[in-house]
């Protein structure tokens, strides 16, 4: 094959990339200009992979032997049936991710409610985006996580960055920040901190606080743009009446940010002519994540910044198709085109599409955490099926998410390497990677791409979309329900998504192929897409962005005697999620190789560590062990670790599953954990 221009298979950057067969390079696109992080430059690597599946696997005797497709097929969608038969529809569940391109997430949902009936569908993105999700759809009416080009950003004289590192996570994305003073909300000193004009490091689980407070500075200076609060939103009265109680003083007792620093925060948004609040997952990944991102919109809003031209609230989508992955149906809650699954117009114009009765389309099912928490318990699934996710490295507690996999009648994962996950089902099925196959995605700024096939896959593997179909098929399930060519099941998915939120209905293969710019929504062939949304007027009925009134609520483990510190966890330039493909490229192991902890010196001088050395780090759900990185910008409160690592260095054998009460998210971001030294 010629070289392909296709875009990187990690985050949700998507930067444009050329494949000439495995060989990657870096092409002119505009979210990355020619630039790509280590880890897009060294991903052809993946397509090479030593350890790669080239055919299904099925547990017999306690180890995964090779069998032939019919025979894992045959074999699963029996044990299916009789699940189904002796439990009903919802003793099976459906486990999706971030990553599947739309048709794989848009297939996922319709396997889940038609060819199995079952309610139990959730994936990954509720760990990673839904608290931003749930606040964007409650203040503007839509969620798209970046209503506006990325471009835009380089028009910006301010951007505050709360809970987001993106010099680490998406290096290519700071480029479009150069012109601006940077003000970075978190509590490491980060290398996006490191860039910033103001860096606020507020004590972990306090940013909600710290947003009121800013917001009190920008309102009791006189910095409030009254007139677009009037006329385009409601709701400020009641988010003020709690913002008033915190002065900033107040705010410095619980942050640690000093009163000062808060109002010149406030001062450099008010007198910037253009400005931009972005968030990401340290703003999210909490109990209080809805509220507290909602606190960072009441702000951008305050300041009149959203729907503006040049300005706005945007959010960093993390996975590589975190925005169409919560689009077209695999998540609990959701039908295709953003639509709810319990408003009737909704199911019945989805169910038209897929050629069944509205009344068979199953309700709301559980969300991630509490799902995964209820496998093979009394009412639980009996079965799950995983399709892009290794949820034994990247769940919240973990090792309780491991042991409720062990009791599960079958487990089913489709997967291109054997994933700590995949290592412990009773079926694998070998699928397609990236740029073995066609498929779309949608960016960080709500753009749809095509992610084009560059080289055939090995023999002896499928696409996920003719997994679906094999199974489907042997559910009973018309062939023609269930096309296995991606361009197919676009077209259906832009049938179905017609009249939603994200309406895709003109966007084709063709006009993706053609190189157009396409922003959803695109309700027609001879529509342009809309590249800046809430320009005239924001998604709710009456065209109004909505303040939320939020408070400080703080972590839901604090620290006590015997976990007196608290950890947070997050990612490495080297390394993506799980680490199950970053973890496979040489360049990338040669710099991280494993897990590791920073810790201030002066907190592992009182554990009796030194640099170097291997630590436990225990919380109240487990232990977890590290090597120290003693780092002397880190709070001598906190340590961090990165969750990309499996075994016994998993972060996520210590996080807390306590959920935020709106997005259903884990909170990953901080729990209370003790620190010492690892047995020799
Ligand atoms: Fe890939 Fe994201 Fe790196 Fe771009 S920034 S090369 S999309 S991992």
């Amino acid at each position: 094959m010629p070289h392909v221009d296709t875009h990187c298979p990690y985050c949700a950057l998507q930067c444009g990339m050329r494949l000439d067969g495995t060989s990657v390079g870096p092409r002119e696109f505009p979210v990355n200009a020619g630039g790509l992080c280590q880890k897009g430059w060294t991903s052809g690597a993946l397509l090479r992979a030593g350890d790669r599946l080239s055919t299904p696997l099925v547990r017999r005797g306690g180890q995964l032997r090779p069998a032939s497709w019919d025979e894992a097929l045959d074999l699963v969608a029996d044990r299916l049936a009789g699940l189904r038969r002796d439990h009903g529809a919802d003793a099976v569940a459906v486990f999706g991710g971030g990553g599947l391109t739309n048709e794989k997430a848009y297939q996922l949902g319709k396997f889940a409610r038609v060819a199995l009936g079952t309610s139990n569908i959730d994936y990954n993105g509720r760990f990673c985006m839904s608290s931003a999700a749930a606040a964007g759809l409650r203040a503007f009416g839509v969620d798209r996580g970046m209503p506006f080009p990325v471009t835009d950003l380089a028009g910006a004289d301010v951007v505050l960055l709360a809970g987001a590192n993106p010099a680490e996570t998406m290096p290519p994305f700071m480029q479009h920040l150069r012109g601006a003073d940077l003000i970075v909300v978190d509590p490491r000193r980060t290398p996006t901190a490191e860039q910033a004009s103001l860096h606020l490091a507020p004590a972990p689980g306090t940013d909600l606080a710290l947003a009121l407070g800013i917001l009190h500075a920008v309102v009791a200076e006189g910095q409030l743009e009254k007139s677009f609060v009037d006329l385009r939103t409601g709701g400020f009265d009641e988010a003020w009446r709690i913002a008033a109680t915190w002065w900033p003083e107040r705010v410095e007792r619980v942050t640690g940010v000093a009163a000062a620093d808060q109002r010149r925060a406030a001062e450099l948004l008010a007198q910037a002519g253009n400005a931009y609040v972005l968030t990401a997952r340290g703003t999210e990944q909490h109990t209080t994540g809805t509220a507290t991102v909602g606190a960072w919109i009441n702000l951008a809003l305050a300041l009149g910044l959203p729907g503006r031209a040049g300005s706005g609230y945007g959010c960093l989508t993390g996975q590589g198709n975190g925005q169409g992955g919560r689009e077209h149906g695999q998540k609990a809650d959701q039908l295709p085109g953003y639509r709810r699954i319990d408003d009737p117009a909704a199911r019945e114009h989805v169910a038209r599409v897929w050629g069944v009765p509205p009344e068979s389309l199953p309700g709301p099912g559980r969300s991630a955490t509490e799902l995964l928490d209820a496998l093979g318990q009394d009412e639980g699934p009996k079965a799950l099926l995983v399709f892009g996710s290794n949820v034994v490295v990247s769940a919240p507690r973990s090792q309780r998410v491991q042991d409720r996999l062990s009791t599960l009648d079958l487990l089913v994962v489709a997967d291109f390497v054997l994933s700590e996950t995949a290592a412990l089902a009773d079926v694998v099925f070998p699928v397609t990677q990236w740029a073995e196959e066609d498929g779309t995605l949608t960016n960080l700024e709500g753009r749809i791409l095509l992610r084009r096939k560059a080289l055939d896959p090995p023999p002896g593997v499928r696409t996920d979309l003719a997994l679906l179909c094999g199974l489907a098929t042997r559910l009973g399930q018309p062939a023609e329900r269930f096309p296995t060519v991606a361009e197919t099941v676009f077209d259906e998915l832009r049938a179905a998504s017609k009249g939603g939120a994200a309406d895709y209905s003109g966007v084709s293969y063709a006009r993706l192929r053609s190189g157009e710019a396409l922003h959803w929504p695109v309700p027609a062939e001879d529509h342009a897409g809309t590249p800046r949304m809430f320009l005239d007027r924001f998604a709710h009925p009456d065209g109004r962005a909505r303040f939320v009134a939020v408070d400080h609520g703080g972590p839901a483990e604090p620290p006590d005697a015997e976990f007196p510190l608290q950890a947070t966890t997050g990612r490495v330039l080297q390394h993506y999620q799980s680490g199950a493909q970053t973890r496979r490229i040489a360049e990338l192991t040669a710099v991280v190789p494993e897990a590791f902890v920073e810790v201030h010196p002066d907190t592992a001088a009182r554990s009796g560590l030194a640099d170097g050395e291997r630590a436990v780090v225990r919380s109240r759900r487990g232990e977890t062990f590290a090597k120290v990185r003693c780092v002397a910008s880190m709070r001598p409160d906190l340590v961090f670790l990165p969750f990309h690592f499996p075994g016994s260095a998993r972060a996520n054998l210590l996080t807390n599953p306590a959920l935020d009460p709106v997005s259903r998210m884990p909170e990953f971001k901080v729990c209370a954990v003790s620190l010492s030294k690892a047995d020799a």
